[in-house]
């Protein structure tokens, strides 16, 4: 039972499929099982919908990778980037030089900031703003005349990238085997996975002491004048949409600054109203020193990322840069004006629509439904919070184990899911969804149907 791509392949050689296992290395996937199998080539977009090379058509449950926030045919950012393309279509901000898009953007993430921050500075990806975040914190404690304070504690199960820095600070074993990463000033404190990491009987409230307090032995152990920051997702993304338990962010905080240690909220995912609040750190209480973000800030119409830093972070580098005369860091697209102009029109969008307090309601909705289907026999957890949740599927529910091959169920849904016209992502065997912020409540209803049907079907072949 070849799928479409393979079948394609095997028939003409000269097929796009074809001419896509020739010459394209693909991210996050098996090169070997893709040779085999070809891809899925996606060739158009309308709303929260896509369209495949043979005209089949997908409802976008994952919004690209978590990011495509307004959906795949937004014709106000497409104008919006035409007219900038005409206007200005290139310039940076190394030597003082600027454009007014950088500078409109920067006021505008500073004005809706959930806590008191001072300045933006601008990257390309999730990744590269990791990675310079890193970099500016060893800078910073350096400028402090502090420089043994170097160490960065992330989570396991984090997402941060892809990066040598950011790399090491993602917490998943795939994104270190054979790559020689975590790389040093890394530490791995455990993850707020209620479901799976709880002890029996545990509460929420419970497990979140016992996090905290592992973070506070960590820190006693590393010698806390050693710790520069904490990093963290408000909800993690690819470690399988994982939902901080109640009084979670509270006890961790209360850890971090006892100690000292800046705290960077990881916005990449929860930005822009993924949660039901415009950050994740409103909908958790969070007060990050630095915020980052990337893809729904310009609904991914273009790589655009970026980190807020509040005073604290910002004026010890500023002298640093004065004692060495220039900060050697920058990006060539860093702030790009034709992604910064997509980023306004697509805040401006998010403002007038009240995207924000839909994705409250349709979340709310999205949530509901989903967690219909808790009793369902392959059903271990449903979690999520706005409109971004996971189904975590399971062979035996008191256990919580899965297939003899973990996320061979993930996969087997996810097969069957795109089948029935739904694209969602299996991160081992939690089913993820993170659909359009735009998604109407018929698109919502549509996806979770496809789920149950989904896991009827499995259900009867086993
Ligand atoms: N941080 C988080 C929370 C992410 O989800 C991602 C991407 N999924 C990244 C960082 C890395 O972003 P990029 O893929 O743009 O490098």
């Amino acid at each position: 039972d070849k799928a479409q791509g393979g079948q394609n392949m095997s028939v003409n050689p000269n097929s796009i499929e074809a001419r896509d296992v020739a010459y394209h290395m693909h991210s996050y996937t098996n090169a070997r099982a893709h040779q085999e199998n070809g891809p899925v080539v996606i060739d158009r977009g309308e709303g929260a919908y896509v369209f495949d090379s043979t005209g089949k058509k997908y409802f976008e449950a994952m919004s690209g990778l978590w990011s495509a926030g307004l959906g795949f045919g937004e014709e106000r950012l497409v104008k919006a980037a035409s007219n900038q393309m005409a206007k200005l279509p290139y310039y940076h901000n190394f030597n003082s030089k600027s454009h007014g898009p950088a500078i409109d953007l920067a006021e505008k993430l500073i004005s809706i900031a959930p806590v008191p921050m001072s300045k933006v500075f601008y990257t390309n990806s999730g990744s590269e703003a990791n990675d310079t975040v890193m970099k500016l914190i060893w800078y910073r404690s350096n400028a402090m005349g502090t420089p043994e304070k170097k160490k960065i504690i992330s989570r396991q199960r984090g997402y941060h990238g892809v990066t040598i820095a950011s790399a090491s600070l993602t917490g998943l074993p795939n994104n270190h085997r054979s790559f020689d990463l975590p790389i040093a000033n890394v530490l791995h404190t455990g993850s707020p996975h209620h479901y799976r990491d709880a002890q029996d009987g545990e509460t929420e409230e419970a497990f979140a002491s016992r996090r905290a307090e592992e973070l506070e032995q960590m820190i006693l152990a590393e010698g806390p004048e050693t710790i520069a920051a904490f990093i963290g997702e408000p909800v993690m993304g690819a470690g399988g949409v994982i939902v901080p338990p109640a009084t979670y962010w509270e006890k961790i905080q209360a850890v971090l600054r006892k100690y000292d240690i800046l705290l960077i909220a990881d916005e990449v995912i929860c930005g822009f109203g993924r949660t039901g609040q415009m950050f994740g750190s409103q909908t958790f209480g969070i007060e990050p020193d630095i915020l980052v973000m990337s893809k729904q800030i310009t609904s991914t119409y273009f790589p655009l990322s970026a980190f807020m830093m509040n005073e604290r972070v910002f004026e010890p580098i500023a002298d640093e840069t004065n004692k060495i005369g220039v900060l050697g860091h920058g990006f060539t697209g860093g702030g790009h004006p034709v992604g910064a102009a997509i980023a306004l029109e697509t805040l401006a969008i998010i403002e007038e629509r009240d995207l924000v307090a839909r994705a409250q309601e349709m979340g709310a909705h999205m949530q509901s439904r989903l967690r219909g289907l808790s009793d369902h026999p392959l059903v271990g957890e449903v979690r999520g919070v706005g409109m971004i949740a996971a189904v975590e599927l399971v062979l035996d529910k008191a256990a919580k184990t899965g297939g003899e091959t973990p996320g061979a169920l993930g996969v087997q849904a996810n097969r069957r899911l795109e089948a029935k016209g739904v694209i969602s992502r299996n991160m081992m065997d939690a089913m993820a969804f993170c659909p359009p912020l735009i998604s109407a409540q018929a698109d919502l209803d549509f996806m979770v149907d496809a789920l149950a049907e989904t896991l009827d079907e499995m259900q009867a072949a086993m």
